[in-house]
């Protein structure tokens, strides 16, 4: 294997133990918590790293970004259309099992005259936690 074989290799393999982690995980982490949950397995794996084969993953459409304002881009390895609830104090994002309304997209497209391929729709808050302490 020539070295440009070997590093392109090793980034696939590094692509694919991204893509495992986030279909494993329902934290919706950030890059920074991907890189610390690899870099004991890839000694050579750096934080570029993880947001190039991040990028790649948001392109192939193989991941989902939720980007979330002023607070740092999360992903998310179900790509299924779903909502989230947003806690505004600690910051945990939340899968919520609503129906993902298809009929919004009708609407949409009857007030604009226009074609909707997709919509999201987040839900902030405090968490069952949060509100709790508070
Ligand atoms: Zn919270
Ligand atoms: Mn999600």
């Amino acid at each position: 294997m020539s070295a440009f074989e070997q590093k392109k290799y090793r980034n696939s393999k590094q692509r694919a133990r991204i893509l495992e982690l986030l279909r494993s995980t329902k934290v919706h982490p950030t890059a920074v918590w991907v890189y610390e949950q690899l870099r004991k397995d890839f000694p050579s794996l750096s934080l570029g790293n993880v947001y190039r084969n991040l990028n790649i993953l948001v392109e192939t459409g193989a991941v989902q970004e939720l980007r979330f304002g002023s607070t740092f881009d999360r992903y998310d390895g179900d790509v299924r259309p779903h909502y989230h609830f947003i806690c505004e104090n600690c910051s945990e994002i939340k899968d919520l099992s609503l129906d993902h309304d298809l009929l919004m997209n009708s609407r949409v497209e009857e007030l604009l005259n226009c074609k909707v391929n997709h919509h999201r729709l987040e839900f902030y808050g405090l968490c069952d936690k949060c509100v709790a302490r508070a």
